[in-house]
């Protein structure tokens, strides 16, 4: 079924028509991934997030998402690349919504043209703290990358890179792992916030972790279900989701493996 879903979105094909998220059905989240690290989340409360909007990466079913999606309340940003800024900007300046990212790279997307009085201290904040984003609480927890914004000579570091545990009113407890090595800081999560129930988590490898440090990742999170991103977006990021699958095994992880249609919204 996964190998049909999966044939059906490449003869889709990027650009294919695809219409809005549908709002969940009452009482569930659904996640909409668009490729490499780019999702988009509606609450039961219809609260609507969009995580990583890099709408127009190569793997997007829809590279005009940016311009086009109704409505967005929270653009999530976990660090300055351009893979994971994508269209933050025209996304704040179309749609209000209001920025959660590091203070730091709040900072550097407003002098870049983010909407300054959508990206103040409500939403900006740092590791460790924890942003009301309507019906969801998201914490910014550690990430180990790096963070810089712009192509501009002298280009600086902006923050630290931040990976985003979202805890859903009613609904599952996300966490949105950033580009990042597994740690042993990731233990803490569930000591500190519970059980994740859904982990997006990267396993491209070259600038990340791979499919086995994903799923020693996901076992110190004890993650419930795992949809791999960040992955065969260009040659160099070549690990797989059945190299996690079997990663997972090997590990004895009860944790399921969920490959995502890009485009289609999937109800947790
Ligand atoms: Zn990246």
């Amino acid at each position: 079924m996964r190998t049909l879903l999966a044939a059906l979105a490449l003869a889709l094909g990027p650009g294919a028509a695809l219409a809005a998220p549908a709002a969940p059905a009452a009482g569930k989240t659904s996640i909409t991934w668009y490729g490499h690290a780019a999702f988009v989340v509606t609450t039961p409360g219809g609260t609507v997030l969009a995580i990583d909007p890099f709408f127009q990466n190569p793997r997007s079913p829809d590279p005009k998402a940016g311009e086009t999606l109704p409505r967005i309340d929270y653009v999530l940003v976990t660090h300055g690349h351009g893979d994971h800024v994508g269209d933050a900007i025209a996304i704040g300046k179309r749609t209000g919504a209001k920025l959660i990212a590091s203070f730091d790279l709040c900072k550097a997307l407003v002098n870049a043209g983010y909407p300054a009085a959508q990206a103040g201290y409500a939403t900006c904040g740092n590791i460790g703290g924890t942003i009301q984003a309507g019906d969801a609480e998201v914490t910014m927890v550690p990430a180990v990358h790096s963070s810089s914004f712009g192509d501009q000579p002298g280009a600086a570091e902006e923050g630290h890179p931040l990976g985003f545990l979202i805890r859903v009113k009613g609904g599952p407890t996300i966490y949105h792992t950033g580009d990042t090595d597994v740690t042993m800081d990731m233990k803490l999560i569930p000591e500190r916030w519970g059980p994740v129930d859904v982990m997006l988590a990267c396993i491209g490898g070259h600038f990340t972790m791979d499919p086995r440090g994903a799923a020693l990742a996901a076992t110190f999170v004890g993650a419930r279900t795992v949809i791999p991103m960040h992955y065969q977006t260009y040659p160099v990021l070549s690990g797989t989701p059945a190299e996690l699958e079997r990663a997972l095994a090997a590990l004895h992880s009860r944790a399921r493996v969920r490959v995502l249609v890009p485009g289609a919204p999937t109800a947790f």
